[in-house]
């Protein structure tokens, strides 16, 4: 039977190549745009989500189009993030793998340049490149793009909003007039329809789904509740999903780390992604995630720029984002590769607003979903565990052995009081913490006590103490003794005026005297340790999202936590589903569906100098919040 990549005329070893990926037959973007991009003569607009397969859609053609006995640079592609730069090029790799000569190089920023360059002077056919440190490379007079015939824009909407129009049209510069430009973006506002209309010529357009709009796969749900409940719910959420694996987006750097410390004291697999990490701390927490070491990856947008981790199941919008154009990107982590994805954002009443303003731009409507009860949170973990302990795979090599003691102990009991100990075993422990449980869904124009409780709850300090954050923790190597000398150095303040010193992972938060507070933020102001700037801010301001530090008194935190099993610590630690995931399950009690719509809403005044995440350029310092204020507010 001819393999339908055949028919859409891909030869026969990218085929096997694919096929090896289990790549059966194509995505609708592939099935669409192979056979335009083939034909090799045309500019091309293609909008597409990410992770539907675009990849392939334009990597695959360019293979047929290159000639690979000419080892000079045909083909650049430019990419927003490493992340993404490093995904495409090994993408590229691997559809290649059966071609000979077949070159493909990544260059991006944060890594050594000099491979980089070394790779190129070997001989190259594919530039898969970041736009700062491919302009970088152009400078050194490093790479000739006199032979290139095809240049691919991937996320063109994303190169823009990190800034990188300037360096796009650097780079183009240095490319033949007569070149093919293939350009990729999830979104189309007015500057993509800039650049399609000043770099190309009567470009081929394909829409994948209607502009503008999330993924179809997609479902997007809100639970309304009270600031104060915000963890309490999003912690809810969790316990009713027993096999999520999600990505959950806060507002602020601090916000991340706040909400991920919090939930892996509570027993949950969780750990933080954001700006203030290094590139090797980012990389280790996002292998952790890809190898499902971990369930919950709480992440700031810029920081979660180019993840592209596969069968993440629900994306939590623990804070909106401050750009509307932002959550059809954070939505977009699930629902990759023809799956189904739940998007969930936790918002109080206030906010019913927004919500209805991204049902217009994604062009679908939200499920107004409520927080299940502590009741059904119960029941959703015990018959998971139920299904778990018939599914368990026995090693009856190794317990047969231990069979006849076992039986032994249980000699006494009947078949079903046996049951019912190893459920309770686990379910105890839900039931325990949810028995009490309140109703955590909170009414449209219930405000409830939240103006009055969120001041107090913010991280104060003692009386007559100011409380600062400072970006580093236990992770840096730094005892408590450690702090204290660093506080008293850098600040030029005596050890008997700092207060309590509360050491975390990749932060750490510390009280000094109200009247040496300024002191220390002057002492501080351009420290350095192991090449990173070293900030601190004063607690509980300074764009805090809410819903930080409220919950730090919040009716419903546990003590012990649940499943101590649940909790992997440094990264060893199995995720507890793996494997038995669901994808698409509902999150909570639903009412309402879905409807189509359209529109779509123009970008305005970004700055050039905000490029952040994990990208070749710096990234804005000073700010507590990640990414800028590119694009347009609610
Ligand atoms: P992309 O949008 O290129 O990042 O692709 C998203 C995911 O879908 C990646 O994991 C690809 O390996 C996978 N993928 C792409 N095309 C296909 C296909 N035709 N069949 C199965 N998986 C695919």
């Amino acid at each position: 039977m001819t393999n339908p990549f055949q028919l859409l005329g891909i030869s026969d070893d990218v085929v096997n190549a694919v096929k090896d990926l289990g790549f059966e037959t194509p995505t609708p973007i592939q099935e669409q745009s192979i056979p335009v991009l083939l034909e090799g003569t045309n500019d091309f607009v293609g909008l597409a989500q990410t992770g539907t397969g675009k990849t392939a859609a334009f990597g695959l053609p360019l293979l047929e189009l290159i000639d690979f006995k000419v080892t000079k640079p045909q083909a650049l592609i430019l990419c927003p993030t490493r992340e993404l730069c490093l995904q495409i090029a090994n993408d590229l790799k691997n559809f290649s793998k059966n071609v000979a000569n077949a070159h493909v190089v990544a260059v991006y920023g944060g890594a050594n340049i000099m491979q980089q360059l070394r790779e190129i002077r070997q001989g190259v056919q594919i530039v898969v490149a970041t736009p700062g440190r491919m302009l970088d490379i152009i400078g050194r007079k490093a790479i000739d793009f006199s032979n290139v015939k095809y240049v691919v824009l991937d996320e063109a909407d994303e190169m823009l909003n990190m800034g990188f129009q300037d360096d796009i049209n650097d780079i183009l510069s240095t490319t033949p007039d007569d070149k093919k430009t293939w350009l990729f973006s999830a979104t189309m506002p007015a500057e993509v329809r800039r650049i399609a209309k000043n770099y190309m010529d009567n470009p081929v357009e394909l829409t994948m789904g209607t502009k503008n709009t999330g993924n179809v796969n997609i479902e997007h749900e809100y639970y309304i509740v009270r600031a104060r409940d915000k963890y309490a719910a999003l912690k809810r959420i969790v316990d009713f999903n027993p096999e999520i694996f999600a990505v959950v987006f806060c507002k602020t750097k601090l916000d991340t780390q706040d909400v991920a410390e919090h939930l892996i004291k509570d027993g949950y697999n969780a750990d933080a992604l954001h700006g203030d990490l290094s590139q090797q701390q980012r990389d280790k927490v996002m292998q952790r995630f890809r190898e499902r070491n971990m369930q919950l990856l709480i992440a700031t947008d810029v920081a979660a720029r180019g993840i592209d981790v596969n069968n993440v199941t629900h994306v939590i919008n623990y804070s909106l984002p401050d750009e509307i154009e932002s959550y059809t990107h954070r939505s977009g982590r699930t629902g990759r590769a023809g799956k189904t994805g739940i998007s969930i954002c936790i918002i109080n009443s206030k906010e019913l607003g927004k919500i209805r303003q991204l049902e217009r731009i994604i062009g679908k409507q939200f499920t107004k979903a409520e927080l299940p009860t502590g009741f059904d949170v119960c029941e959703k973990q015990l018959f998971s565990l139920v299904h778990k302990v018939h599914n368990v795979e026995v090693n009856n090599e190794q317990i047969d052995q231990y069979i006849p003691r076992i039986m032994d102990e249980f000699a006494d009991l009947s078949k079903e009081d046996v049951i019912k100990r190893f459920a309770s075993l686990e379910f105890n422990r839900f039931l325990d913490y949810y028995s009490k449980a309140p109703d955590l869904n909170a009414a449209v124009g219930d405000e409830r006590g939240e103006r009055g409780e969120r001041g107090e709850r913010r991280g104060r300090g003692s009386e007559g103490y100011t409380r600062l954050f400072i970006n580093l923790g236990s992770v840096d190597e730094f005892t408590r003794g450690d702090m204290l000398s660093f506080i008293c150095n850098n600040g030029k303040i005596a050890g008997k005026s700092v207060g309590k010193i509360d050491l975390k992972g990749v932060f750490s938060f510390f009280e000094v005297e109200d009247d040496v507070a300024d002191k220390v933020f002057e002492g501080f102001k351009s420290v350095e340790f192991n090449g990173r700037s070293v900030r601190i801010e004063k607690s509980g301001d300074g764009g805090r999202g809410e819903g930080a530090g409220e919950r730090r008194g919040g009716g419903e935190r546990r003590s012990g936590g649940f499943g101590g099993e649940r909790r992997s610590g440094g990264g060893g630690g199995g995720y507890r589903g793996g494997g038995e995931r669901r994808s698409g399950s509902g999150s909570g009690r639903r009412e309402g569906g879905n409807r189509e719509g359209g529109g779509f809403r123009d970008f305005s005044g970004r700055s050039r100098d905000d490029k952040g995440g994990s990208s070749d350029r710096p990234r804005r310092e000073g700010g507590n919040r990640e990414g800028g204020d590119r694009k347009k507010k609610w």
